[in-house]
């Protein structure tokens, strides 16, 4: 296997990487390509579970773990039952979502996986760009990387990084509890010290389910900050007392307006949380990276540098606005997002998180919100240009 040369190099077989590679399997274009990946680890157990939206039918229907039409959403000052209509919210496990990419992957006989660490990757001017792992080197003439460069982790900008961190329990209870076909999206009501902290719940069956308590903050809390809370509501919310703990999931997603994309060229594409395709305002990226990889490989085909287009200038000073809000006036999260669910649509706050929006249908989400916050804000940054 040593010093030889790909079409296509993947860095990183996540959600990023296994995206891009099925997109790649789909299309005949890459029949005649040579593709790496090259995964550091083993991918056959679970390390997270995945929400989205979508509308009604998807590629994962067949490996979800439960998908619901009706949804909830609380706060102090609102209570309110939705219908998803066309949409559906859908949860499925990391693990199905390794194997069937696998699956397909390994259908293809021009992908190779290598089980491997990148170590690091050079450019060298007079010839391709060049991976070093602990065992081989390899060539390839575009490189897809999810490691996130160390400048990130550095911190040493201005740059806002919020950090969106959960933990989940999976209960199971000894009688029936829960509505199947209804999740709870955002349940405000339980609150850590009046910061942006919300419950979410995801019923599998009448006897299953995942409760997770949520924070968009600036730094994480002490692990059993988040035990106390979901007992708290599991006991005072939703009433129950009879169930075990089957388990659980802990995370942390950086909500960020970094510049990622500034490391894209025609040799290099950074995909995934490495490349900025988490949504900044709300931490989702599960789908971004799908619809991501299907836009680069239209890039691909197309012969343009493979990030053309990928991000959304309104959408990143929308996002940017929240952010900057959350991180200097964190309490007001929870009366953000109830103006949000009160005066609009479910249907129309997807249309306006995927980022699907006419500029009038945004304004008609923008002005549900208190007004001072945003123009505060949207005035600072204006005036400093950062
Ligand atoms: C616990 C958790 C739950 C989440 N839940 C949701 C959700 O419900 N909905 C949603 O939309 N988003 C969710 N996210 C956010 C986001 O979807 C995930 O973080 C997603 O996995 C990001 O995809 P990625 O490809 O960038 O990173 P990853 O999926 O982490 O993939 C990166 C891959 O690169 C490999 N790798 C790293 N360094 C090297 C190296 N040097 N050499 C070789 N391989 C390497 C890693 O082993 C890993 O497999 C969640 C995140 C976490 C952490």
């Amino acid at each position: 296997m040593k010093n030889t040369h790909f079409d296509y190099a993947i860095i990183g077989a996540g959600a990023a990487g296994l995206h891009l590679a099925m997109a790649m399997t789909n299309d005949d274009f890459f029949l005649n390509k040579k593709i790496l990946i090259i995964e550091k680890d083993l991918k056959d157990s679970n390390d997270r579970t995945w929400s989205f939206w979508e509308k009604e039918k998807g590629k994962f229907d067949s490996i979800l773990k439960n998908s619901w039409k009706f949804g909830e959403f609380h706060s102090d000052t609102l209570s309110k039952k939705f219908d998803l209509g066309k949409y559906r919210y859908k949860t499925l496990r990391s693990s199905s979502f390794y194997s069937f990419s696998k699956k397909k992957i390994n259908s293809h006989s021009n992908f190779i996986w290598v089980h491997d660490e990148v170590e690091k990757v050079e450019f060298p001017s007079e010839s391709s760009p060049t991976i070093y792992t602990h065992n081989n080197t390899f060539t390839s003439t575009h490189i897809f990387d999810s490691r996130v460069d160390e400048d990130f982790n550095s911190k040493e900008d201005s740059n806002i990084r919020l950090l969106q961190h959960f933990k989940g329990w999976f209960i199971k209870t000894e009688t029936p509890a829960f509505d199947v076909d209804k999740f709870i999206m955002m349940d405000f009501r339980l609150k850590w010290k009046n910061h942006t902290s919300f419950i979410y719940v995801l019923p599998f069956s009448p006897t299953e389910a995942i409760i997770e308590f949520t924070l968009f903050d600036q730094a994480i809390i002490s692990d059993n900050v988040y035990d106390l809370k979901i007992k708290k509501y599991l006991d005072e919310f939703l009433e129950l007392k009879n169930y075990s703990i089957t388990e659980k999931e802990k995370g942390v997603i950086p909500m960020t307006d970094f510049p990622f994309h500034k490391k894209n060229n025609n040799q290099l594409t950074k995909i995934g949380t490495a490349g900025g395709w988490v949504k900044p305002s709300s931490g989702y990226a599960f789908k971004n990276c799908e619809k991501n990889a299907y836009k680069v490989v239209e890039n691909l085909k197309s012969n343009r540098i493979p990030s053309y287009q990928l991000f959304n200038k309104r959408y990143q000073w929308y996002d940017t606005i929240l952010l900057d809000i959350l991180w200097n006036k964190n309490e007001l999260g929870s009366e953000i997002f109830t103006s949000m669910f009160k005066h609009n649509s479910i249907e129309s706050i997807f249309k306006f998180l995927d980022e699907e929006g006419t500029i009038l249908s945004d304004l008609s989400i923008i002005k549900s919100f208190n007004p001072t916050p945003f123009l505060k804000t949207v005035g600072k940054r204006m005036l400093s240009k950062r």
